[in-house]
This record gives structure tokens, C-alpha cells and sequence, in this order.
């Protein structure tokens, strides 16, 4: 088993590094560095930029923009673009509707979403999870009815990520409800968010920010061509899809980058005078995460060597976002304890160059304990693993 790159990698990693020196906009990098908020627009710039290189959408297929890296050339280019602080790529067009379209798609959905999402043209958010219906969420009920050349669409989704940005949304709804087992007569719709009879409604979460909203469907009228896959087959496009949702959570890149500023933050003085760094308990706190991301990395290098070979991560993918949720939330835990009050949006009167991340980092510490729910829970994943990697 090789845990090393091999030269050519790291002549990539440096190209890589370099390139995101020159082009990664300071005023992005700075606002994710210190955990502000990003704008629609922040996030279209930094797309826009990677698709002006060509580097938007490494694993589409060549002839549609994707650059005919490798896997582990795709692993360098995302952990490093967390490394350097680049605002994150939302996924919901890039990396969750368009691998659908290839696999499910037909020749016309490709050909008139693809390269919309390619450009940042059209912004994408996902409509899977309804009230009462997450984990559990082959019992969704959003209905939808053929008429004709349309299907009319009835219902509510929740928790869906940045729908008050979104130009369409792609949805799994009921198509036929008289059939025993919950799994079929679900279909994948993609909707148009203008479209009458939609009302997205925020969700205020308790780190104050507007991320997540409530879509509520009355009477919309969907073209029929806008189907993927055959009616009462949805759930086939949702388990692929739910795979593709896995890959990126460990994110290992931001996570050293926020290593390195948990070290920085706990080596200042305090009011006694002794930095929190010379805390035996702290340090003994720090250390374990320390090693707890050195593992995780090295279990994502046996897996991309896996990959080198041909072998495809399964479940094993669960593993990943188990442990890289985990250490991202211990880190925000270490810092909220190495800033202490700062850490509140009124204590910036003290100036020791670090306000801005003082200031920001109680919200980012509540938004934080998203990630062990979302894209599938925790809990979830290690049933997952039981069942299919343990064989329990
Ligand atoms: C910030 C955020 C963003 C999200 N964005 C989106 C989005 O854009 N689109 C979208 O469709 N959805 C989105 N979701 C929804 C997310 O996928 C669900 O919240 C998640 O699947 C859990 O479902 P639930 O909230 O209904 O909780 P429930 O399924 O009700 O679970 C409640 C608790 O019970 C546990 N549990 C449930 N079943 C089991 C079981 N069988 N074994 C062990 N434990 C179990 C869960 O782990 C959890 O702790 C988002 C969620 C969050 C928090």
C-alpha cells in the first residue's frame, strides 16, 4: 500500500497551490478565513473563476468540461483548495444534479442543463428531506400527478440549503402512492424555482443565519420532459445521488487550516497571562485531534489508493464523513475554548489582531452542529457501516 504521492502528484499539488496563490480573490479568502458569510454573488465569483480555468468540474466527463484528473488528483485539488481558504463550491448543481444528468439523463436534459450549471448560470439547491421524512426518507409525501403533459406538484420539503438563491431544484416526489413498498413510486423532478405556486420560507437557525429554508408546493405545474429516469423510479437517482453527497464531507484541508488557527489563537495571552497552549489538559485535548486528523487523512489515502486500483469506495465513504464531522466539530469546540468571551459578537473592543474571528466564531460554533446531521446523520452512517461494511 503506497500513503505517499508519487512525484507527478506533487508536481500537481504544487501547480495546484500556486495557481490558487495568484487567483484565489484576498477579499473571499479573508471572509472564509474568518468565518464570514458569503453572498450568492461571492460564491457565483469564485465558480466563475474555476470555470474560466477549466477546473469547475474536475470529474465530468472531458467532453463536457471535467479535466481527466484522477482520483487522488481530485482529493489534492479539493483539499487544497480548503487549505487556502477558498469559499466552498456549492454542490448541488456541480456535484449532485449534473452526475445524475450523466447517468440518468437524457440527451436534451444534458444538453440544456449542463452547461448552465458549467457557467454558474443556474444556481441548484436539493429537495429530498420533508417534515417528518430525513432519515426516514423513502416515506416522503410531496405528490405529484400527471396531467397530460405536466405533473402538478403538492407538498413541502424542508431543510433545503440555499433555496432563496436557487434558480431550480431537484426533488424526489410521490408519483404513486397505492404501492406497498415506500421505496417505489417516487420520481426525480427537476422544478423550476420561479415557477407560481412556490414559497420558499427561511428557517432561522440558532447561529442567527438564513441558510436553510422551508419550499412549499401548491398546484405547480411541472413540463413532464423534466422527468429524470422513469416515473416510479426515483429512488434509484437518489441512492446514486446520496453517494455522490458523501464524498466531499471530511473536508481535511479546511480542517488543518483550522488546526493551525486553534494554535495560533491558544498560543495569545490571556488575562492571567499564561496562553492556553501551556494548559496541560488543553494541549492534551489538542493532541488527540491532532492525531485523529492524521488518521483520518491516512484512512483517505488507503481509500484513493483503492481507487488508484480501480476499486471504487462503498460504504466505507460513511466512514469518511463520520470521522471528518467529528473532528470538525471538536475543533470549533477547542476554539471557542481557546477564545473564551471573545467569542461573542459585542467583545471586539479588545485589539489583538484576531476581532474579526473573535467576533464571528460563536455563530460559526452553532452553525457547526449541522454536520453531524446533514447529508445523511451520524447515526445513519454507522448503521450504514454495520450493515454493509461490518456485515452485522
Ligand atoms: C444544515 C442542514 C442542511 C440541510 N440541507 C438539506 C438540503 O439542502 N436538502 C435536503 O433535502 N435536506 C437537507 N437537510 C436535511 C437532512 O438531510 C436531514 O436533517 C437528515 O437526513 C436527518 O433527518 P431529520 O432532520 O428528519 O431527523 P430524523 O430523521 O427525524 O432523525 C432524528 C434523530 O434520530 C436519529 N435516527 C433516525 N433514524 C435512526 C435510525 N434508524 N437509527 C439510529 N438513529 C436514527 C437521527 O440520527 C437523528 O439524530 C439538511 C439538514 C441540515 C441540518
Amino acid at each position: 500500500m503506497d500513503l505517499d504521492y508519487s512525484t507527478e502528484e506533487r508536481a500537481f499539488r504544487d501547480e495546484v497551490r500556486g495557481w490558487l496563490r495568484e487567483n484565489l480573490p484576498a477579499d473571499l479568502r479573508g471572509k472564509v478565513e474568518t468565518y464570514g458569510s458569503l453572498s450568492k454573488e461571492d460564491l457565483l465569483r469564485w465558480h466563475r473563476i474555476l470555470a474560466e480555468k477549466g477546473w469547475i468540474a474536475p470529474a465530468w466527463p472531458v467532453e463536457w468540461g471535467g479535466t481527466h484528473w484522477n482520483a487522488v488528483q481530485r482529493y489534492i485539488f479539493e483539499e487544497e483548495c480548503g487549505y487556502a481558504a477558498a469559499p466552498p463550491l456549492i454542490p448541488f448543481g456541480i456535484a449532485m444534479c449534473a452526475p445524475v444528468l450523466f447517468e440518468f439523463g437524457t440527451e436534451e436534459q444534458k444538453k440544456r442543463f449542463l452547461p448552465r450549471i458549467y457557467r454558474g448560470d443556474d444556481f441548484w439547491c436539493q429537495g429530498y428531506s420533508e417534515p417528518g421524512s430525513g432519515s426516514d426518507l423513502a416515506s416522503l409525501r410531496t405528490a405529484a400527478v400527471r396531467h397530460g403533459e405536466h405533473y402538478v406538484v403538492n407538498g413541502q420539503k424542508t431543510w433545503t440549503t440555499l433555496a432563496h438563491m436557487a434558480d431550480w431544484i431537484f426533488c424526489l416526489v410521490r408519483t404513486d402512492s397505492a404501492l406497498d413498498k415506500k421505496q417505489e413510486g417516487i420520481s426525480f423532478l427537476l422544478i423550476d424555482m420561479k415557477t407560481p405556486g412556490i414559497t420558499v420560507r427561511p428557517l432561522k437557525l440558532m447561529d442567527g443565519g438564513h441558510e436553510v429554508n422551508e419550499v412549499f408546493f401548491d398546484e405547480v405545474r411541472v413540463p413532464a420532459e423534466n422527468l429524470v429516469f422513469e416515473e416510479g423510479k426515483g429512488w434509484t437517482v437518489a441512492k446514486y445521488l446520496l453517494g455522490y453527497e458523501r464524498m466531499n464531507t471530511g473536508r481535511i484541508g479546511a480542517s488543518k487550516r483550522d488546526l493551525e488557527r486553534l494554535k495560533e489563537l491558544a498560543a495569545r495571552e490571556t488575562k492571567n497571562g499564561e496562553p492556553l497552549l501551556e494548559d496541560a489538559r488543553f494541549r492534551d485535548r489538542l493532541s488527540r485531534i491532532e492525531i485523529e486528523l492524521m488518521a483520518l487523512e491516512i484512512t483517505n489515502l488507503r481509500f484513493l489508493d483503492q481507487l488508484r486500483g480501480g476499486r471504487p469506495p462503498g460504504a466505507e465513504v460513511s466512514l469518511l464523513k463520520i470521522k471528518g464531522t467529528e473532528i470538525q466539530q471538536a475543533l470549533t469546540e477547542l476554539m471557542m475554548q481557546a477564545m473564551g468571551p471573545l467569542a461573542q459578537p459585542l467583545a471586539t473592543d479588545e485589539t489583538d489582531g484576531f476581532e474579526a474571528l473573535d467576533a464571528a466564531f460563536a455563530a460559526r460554533y452553532c452553525n457547526y452542529r449541522k454536520t453531524s446531521i446533514y447529508a445523511g446523520s451520524n447515526e445513519i452512517q454507522r448503521n450504514i457501516i454495520a450493515k454493509r461494511v461490518l456485515d452485522l
